[in-house]
């Protein structure tokens, strides 16, 4: 395959810019405050509290990052195990490795895509050493929460949320990322706002969260005028350009999440009703901001399978993506415990990402929806 930049022309979740992104740029340039602190970081920082009302918030290089600093000022290190649910991106995993931790796989629930409560419950009671549990809000949707957090308390261990695909999602009427100790946004160039690379700690706990600001920048100790450094930090601050970026995409959040589940909602109606077709399964305790559509393909119901399908795209430049391929099967973790398996296994084998970005029109819809339905044919 050729460079991916010129392989579509519908790509699967691009940026969407809002027009202001420059004049916040060029106004943060004149003023000159570019360090990695500093007026634009705090207001980036502010707007995002304030639009989630999760009062503590960090601006960080990445949801990566996020993850890492979060596990880090949550103490988890070398001996600890994390549960961390198999299907998922490998950044919910990675950071668990980065503190010298191991991690415990968990399959997901097929009713929700997300990690699956009652192996999770068997995990923590069989496996000693699990110390704190990484949930995963998959494609944007939250995990359940209320179930999820008395298993952890019930077990005694610090439940993590990366909320990196689901920021504007609610669960039960609350913001997502307010539902774990500590939960991590990620604002990669995919992402539902985007400051190209980018993420945020953010936390109901201010100490958690201060500990994690002074990580982040070398864990320089305050009250002397040289560097001291008593604890191991890193370079982590998200640049004060990109934060000035971030604060033009976040603006527009609210319409963000409504232009991507009306996408959602217009893929349901183009294909919804066909045979051997199923829509990732919506939870009525939230609303998604539905970042990804994801479906299913019954290879002998529908009359061609998932790879023959997302080939078709390819070859009329649109971009599909197989889901998650779970960490259980990734080489990187092989050997890894897994709890269950299976479930995960068959959406990576079913399942296709289709193009969901906010800039998606109709017209483009309808194109897709009729190359998927013409790969029957070949
Ligand atoms: C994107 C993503 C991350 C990582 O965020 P980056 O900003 O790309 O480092 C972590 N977890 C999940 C589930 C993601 O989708």
């Amino acid at each position: 395959m050729t460079n991916t930049y010129d392989s579509y022309d519908i790509f699967l979740s691009p940026p969407d810019l809002t027009g202001r992104e420059l004049a916040s740029l060029a106004k943060l340039i004149e003023s000159n405050w570019l360090a990695p602190s500093g007026p634009e970081l705090d207001a980036f920082e502010g707007e995002f509290a304030a639009l989630t009302g999760i009062p503590n918030a960090l601006a960080l290089a990445s949801g990566t990052a996020a993850l890492h600093l979060a596990l880090v000022a949550l103490g988890i290190e070398r001996g600890d195990a994390v549960a961390c649910p198999t299907f998922t991106f490998v950044a919910s995993a990675n950071p668990i490795r980065y503190v010298g931790a191991t991690p415990i796989f968990i399959d997901c629930d097929e009713a929700t895509w997300a990690i699956d409560p009652s192996l999770l419950d068997h995990a923590l009671s069989a496996r000693p050493g699990i110390r704190a549990v990484m949930a995963v809000d998959v494609y944007g949707q939250c995990c359940d929460y209320d179930v999820i957090s008395q298993i952890c308390t019930r077990h005694g261990v610090i439940l993590l949320q990366d909320a990196a695909e689901s920021l504007g999602s609610t669960y039960r009427g609350e913001i997502a990322g307010s539902q774990g100790v500590v939960a991590a946004f990620s604002f990669n160039g995919n992402k539902i706002m985007t400051t190209s690379g980018g993420g945020m700690l953010v936390s109901h706990d201010a100490a958690v969260i201060e500990h994690a600001r002074k990580l982040s920048m070398q864990a320089r100790e305050s009250g002397v005028s040289h560097y001291e450094h008593s604890e191991l930090g890193f370079n982590y601050r998200l640049s004060s350009l990109l934060a000035a970026f971030g604060r033009a995409q976040l603006a527009d959040l609210p319409a963000r999440v409504a232009k991507r589940r009306e996408i959602r909602r217009r893929y349901r109606e183009l294909l919804g009703n066909i045979e051997g077709i199923t829509f990732m399964p919506e939870a009525s305790y939230g609303e998604t901001n539905a970042w990804l559509t994801c479906i299913s393909i019954d290879t002998e119901r529908f009359g061609a399978d998932r790879e023959a399908v997302r080939q078709a795209l390819e070859r009329e430049r649109v971009e599909a993506r197989p889901l998650w391929k779970p960490m259980h099967l990734q080489p990187l973790y092989a050997g890894c415990e897994i709890f269950g398996g299976r479930t995960s296994a068959d959406l990576f084998e079913r399942g296709l990402c289709l193009p969901s970005g906010s800039a998606l029109t109709a017209e483009q819809q309808e194109r897709i929806a009729s190359i998927v339905l013409k790969s029957r044919e070949r």
